[in-house]
């Protein structure tokens, strides 16, 4: 079996998580049903949604479920945009590193909604310039409808000062919104206590299905619907509930947090091991936010004088799966946006990959991909001479 070492794409599903899927899905009932069926189902879905909810702190109302990440990030940042919009606000902020789940329908509110976008720029570690966001918010408050900050990157795992955005944006009466997809189970994250309006999580970043994610969004922040219909979630969002990928994310979200520390822990060890060895191995490589907080799983390499798309086609033949963590349009492997933006030229941008690691890595995945790893950076920087 190839090493898998691209856990920030996509986890494996915990098997508690298997099992209650599996479980759900011979089960009959809508939970928006009244009879038995429907109240039993609906019973089950509320104690997952309970579940979600004690590790997010937030109250379970709090929780709309949707069908992904995206659809959250998507829900929150256009529906407060609508709502800002309603009195005369039309500015949106957000960092110039957020995924493309955010980043696009910034776009989208600029070009049909009359949106101006301020994308707040990051350091050379990749941490957002909070002075930047102070400044803009003492001049135009009043303007801005909505700002959303990832809580931690996708692509270098580095970890974002999201309490300190969500005090500025208090200070100047601004709902603010978090997609925390990347971090939920890899880093405390207390919704009642970040004082955010809104953040987003995914249930296949950490143990289960994918199809399956959640916008938190506080009490008195009830926004427009991007789907209209049933009505299920509050009038936010409307689709019969998917009560098995409901009830697997749940399972998934308790397991992860019987042993969040040592888990956690487990996988900085790995990352460290496998980072100090990749170092060793190859010195004039270096780690992308070294210096800063980052998420334990994620490390985020450069490699001069390689091109990122040999890497990982060489490493996949050798088995070893891994990702550059950028966007790929149709094959086509763009520079990443997030090294841009820390500084790097477009050809460093380019020679740069991720391996994230997460709770069914083990010791010899990473001792595997560290005996691969000299011999395929030398072949792809040859390939890169040719
Ligand atoms: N936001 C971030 C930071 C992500 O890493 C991802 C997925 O890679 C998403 C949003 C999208 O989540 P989903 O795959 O559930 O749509």
């Amino acid at each position: 079996m190839p090493v898998y070492l691209d856990h920030a794409a996509t986890t494996p599903m915990a098997d508690v998580a298997i099992k209650a899927m599996t479980e759900q899905l011979a089960k009959l009932g809508n939970p928006s049903s009244l009879h038995v069926y429907g109240r039993d189902a609906r019973k089950d879905l509320e104690g997952a949604r309970e579940e979600i909810a004690v590790a997010l702190d937030c109250h379970p109302t709090e929780i709309i479920f949707t069908a992904s990440g995206t659809e959250a990030n998507n829900t929150a940042l256009k529906g407060l945009y609508w709502k800002g919009q309603a009195v005369g606000r039309n500015v949106v902020v957000i960092s110039a590193i957020e995924h493309h789940a955010i980043l696009d329908p910034a776009q989208w509110l600029k070009d049909h909604e009359g949106a101006e976008v301020i994308e707040i720029g990051v350091d050379s570690n990749g941490v957002i310039h909070l002075d930047e966001l102070e400044d803009l918010i003492s001049r135009r408050a009043d303007e801005i409808a909505v700002i959303s900050i990832m809580s931690a990157n996708n692509e270098t795992g580095v970890i974002q000062p999201i309490q300190k955005v969500a005090e500025l944006a208090h200070s100047g009466s601004i709902p603010v919104h978090s997609d925390a997809v990347q971090s939920f189970g890899k880093e405390p994250l207390s919704f009642s206590q970040l004082g955010l309006t809104a953040m987003s999580v995914s249930a296949h970043k950490l143990g289960g299905p994918i199809g399956v994610g959640a916008l938190v969004l506080r009490k008195g922040y009830d926004v427009p619907a991007l789907l209209h219909g049933g009505g299920q979630e509050r009038d936010i969002r409307s689709g019969t509930f998917n009560a098995p990928a409901i009830m697997a994310f749940a399972a998934a979200v308790k397991e992860t947090f019987l042993d969040f520390a040592d888990r956690n822990a487990r996988v900085r060890r790995l990352r460290e091991r496998l980072e100090n060895g990749i170092l060793e191995c190859v010195p004039e490589a270096y780690v992308n936010g070294a210096k800063v907080e980052r998420l334990p799983g994620i490390v985020n390499v450069t490699i001069p004088g390689t091109e990122s798309e040999t890497l990982l086609l060489l490493l996949d033949n050798e088995g070893i799966a891994c990702s550059t963590g950028s966007a790929c349009t149709a094959g086509v492997q763009r520079p990443s946006h997030v090294l841009l933006a820390m500084g790097h030229g477009e050809r460093t941008a380019r020679s740069s990959i991720r391996f994230s690691i997460g709770a069914t890595t083990t010791e010899s995945d990473v001792d595997l991909a560290l005996h691969i790893l000299p011999a395929v950076m030398e072949r792809a920087r040859m390939a890169n001479l040719r």
